[in-house]
């Protein structure tokens, strides 16, 4: 088990497995995009899944694939089956746009994959598309649907608010009602290049104005849901209904599904964070708001197992206590993977 200089258990890790994707969403990339990687900086899923092994025998238990976009990378669902077998890993999760999940899917399902979280801005056509800057809300919504239809056993929503989106949270909320769908709400981070950092059309980047905190979310989810004789959400006093992540849960009364929201910000979680984030390119971040990398490829390629295991207990001793409400990261969202 690792445990770091605060007492924190940390047995979660995140893997951003490509640079690349097929949107380029306001808040995540700038507008006039991030340049790739070359293919031979990224790790290859021989060095991912040897990490994972060297990892698991850290503690390390669950795992989430992200990216830039996931499922762009081609063989993704035999990464998971991999992952899967690894000895101590018990689960394998996966965060995406959605967008190629009506033809990945079922693999990914067969793969054994223990879980999915698909982005979604906004409900409204438009607005989607200006968003990812050209991506199809038809196109997250059927991916919703393979989700469910290929029998995935989680399926969550992440809702990025944005105060000049105008998203109505209601709308997003309903659909936990009738599905096992859990929406989570998630505030705008200022991750990404120095004070600017998501340039764009979102009111000119990140600032405190663009950040909605979650307590003022679920106030207007409420007053809307009661309303509309539906509310108001019943919270579910940190049970999470699946996995251990940051979100705090909410239920409708009688609802197949839950309502969460993340509030990085506004109820910083730092003293119960678990986790640590591999970047595409084979860099250990301690936190994903702090710029120490520490670079696992060069050990991976050149370096012994012993060396690997150095360095994550390296990173785990470097976790620090809390992101301390830094504004800008040295890599965009899109490279760290979120
Ligand atoms: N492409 C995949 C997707 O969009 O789900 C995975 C990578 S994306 C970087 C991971 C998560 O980070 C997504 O849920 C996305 O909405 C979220 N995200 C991106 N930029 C963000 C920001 N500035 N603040 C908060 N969340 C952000
Ligand atoms: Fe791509 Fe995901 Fe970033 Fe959007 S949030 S640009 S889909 S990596």
């Amino acid at each position: 088990m690792a445990t770091d200089t605060f007492g924190r258990i940390v047995d979660y890790l995140r893997i951003s497995i490509t640079d690349r994707c097929n949107l380029r969403c306001v808040y995540c990339m700038p507008a006039e995009g991030v340049k790739w990687r070359d293919r031979s900086e990224i790790l290859t899923f021989d060095e991912i899944e040897r990490f994972v092994g060297l990892a698991a025998a850290e503690g390390i238990a669950r795992i989430r694939l992200t990216g830039g976009e996931p499922l762009v990378r081609p063989g993704v669902a035999d990464l998971v089956r991999r992952l899967r077998a690894v000895p101590g890993i018990k689960s394998v999760a996966l965060t995406t746009n959605g967008a190629l999940l009506p033809r990945l899917a079922r693999d990914l399902a067969e793969a054994g994959l223990d879980g999915v979280n698909i982005s979604l801005v906004s409900l409204d056509p438009e607005v989607y598309s200006r968003v990812t800057r050209g991506g199809r809300i038809a196109d997250a919504l059927a991916g919703i649907d393979a989700a469910f239809a290929a029998g995935i056993p989680t399926v969550k929503l992440n809702v990025v608010v944005v105060r000049s989106l105008a998203q109505d949270p209601l709308a997003f909320a309903r659909m936990t009602i009738e599905r096992r769908v859990h929406v989570r709400f998630i505030e705008y981070m200022p991750v990404g290049d120095g004070d600017d950092c998501a340039p764009g059309e979102v009111g000119g980047g990140w600032n405190r104005a663009e950040q909605v905190g979650s307590d003022e979310t679920l106030a207007r989810l409420n007053d809307g849901a009661i309303a509309a004789g539906i509310g108001p959400l019943v919270p579910l006093d940190g049970l999470a209904p699946v996995g251990r992540g940051p979100a705090e849960y909410h239920r409708f009364e009688g609802a197949k599904g839950t309502v969460g929201f993340i509030s990085a910000l506004s109820h910083p979680f730092c003293d119960t964070c678990n986790r640590l984030r591999l970047t595409a390119d084979g860099k250990l971040r301690t936190c994903l708001f702090s710029d120490d990398e520490l670079d696992v490829r060069t050990v991976l390629r050149y370096g012994t197992d012993s060396g690997v295991q150095s360095v994550i207990r390296a990173a785990v001793a470097a976790k620090p206590e809390s992101h301390d409400m830094r504004v800008g990261t040295s890599r965009p969202m899109s490279q760290i993977g979120g």
